[in-house]
């Protein structure tokens, strides 16, 4: 059975940073905790508790690992930061550069008078992170087509919208049209990050080769943009998600000649490299 990657996959620059900047304090021989995953992938997380650095979901939690905190690539509300300071921790910020531009925006935008559609999940820590200290007069959160067409833009006459980085434009595409057609001034950053774009693309070269028989997504469970990966997949391969390589079941593969392989923008290599070799073996 031959084993293909994607052109492109795995971790993006804005999670490479972020576990770049705690290998960093773990070599300063500092610890800490880190608050929710530092990326969505349970590898990752069990590697960083190994280091000194544990998950941690109340910032309270972070005074019994030597007072430090560390945010993750998909970034905090401001009023966490302020918090943090507040408890006396010392910060490892790794929120990813295209996250803090968004916040940014946000804020320029909200000055402009806008009203602010986020397209993305409201239980998202991104899309959290963009929202909690917002007036909730100034803003929505939209996922479902249904929640934008049951809307009362009539009242917001100016708005602002931006996308959650690591959603899949072309499935919003009717959002926005609907919004268009009842927002006088509608204003669109296209915030989605071309890092998760390059994934899905290279992953759609991969099926569009009839000669692959099946499709591996490798991600963490809570990850967004994997899960977009396995949807994507699924549409027209059949589609085999995994953790690690633990997961992989030789049965599935039975009769397979060839099987493509992508991961998701928080998994880190090792668990990439460790599927291909159990695949080949499998093989
Ligand atoms: S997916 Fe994009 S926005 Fe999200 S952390 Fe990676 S580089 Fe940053």
């Amino acid at each position: 059975m031959e084993v293909v990657l994607a052109e492109k996959y795995g971790f993006c620059a804005g999670v490479r940073v972020a576990d770049k900047l705690v290998r960093i304090a773990v070599a300063k021989g500092q610890s800490g905790a880190i608050l929710g995953q530092v990326v969505h992938n349970e590898s990752v997380e069990r590697e960083m508790a190994t280091l000194g650095f544990p998950t941690v979901h109340r910032l309270e939690e972070a005074r019994e690992h030597a007072g430090r905190i560390v945010f993750s690539a998909h970034g905090i509300a401001p009023s966490v930061r302020t918090e943090a300071a507040a408890l006396g921790l010392a910060a490892i910020d790794t929120t990813c550069k295209f996250v803090t531009d968004i916040h940014r925006e946000i804020a320029r935008s909200l000055d402009d008078g806008c009203f602010i559609a986020v397209l993305g999940q409201k239980d998202h820590r991104e899309v959290i992170g963009y929202t909690k200290d917002l007036d909730p007069e100034r803003y929505g959160i939209f996922y479902d087509l249904e929640e934008v067409q049951g809307f009362r833009w009539e009242s917001h006459p100016k708005v602002k919208v931006v996308f959650q980085t690591t959603l899949n434009a072309e499935r919003f595409y009717e959002h926005v049209t609907d919004m268009r057609r009842r927002v006088p001034d509608l204003r669109i950053a296209d915030t989605i990050c071309y890092a998760t774009k390059e994934n899905q693309d290279a992953l759609r070269v991969l099926c569009a080769d009839p000669s692959i028989d099946a499709i591996v997504v490798i991600g963490g469970h809570h990850s967004k943009n994997t899960k977009e990966l396995v949807k994507i997949a699924g549409e027209s391969k059949p589609t085999i998600f995994v953790g690690t390589a633990a997961d992989l079941d030789a049965a599935a593969f039975a009769g397979m000649r060839k099987v493509g392989v992508t991961a998701g923008a928080s998994t880190p290599d090792y668990d990439v490299e460790a599927v291909v070799e159990r695949l080949r073996a499998i093989g």
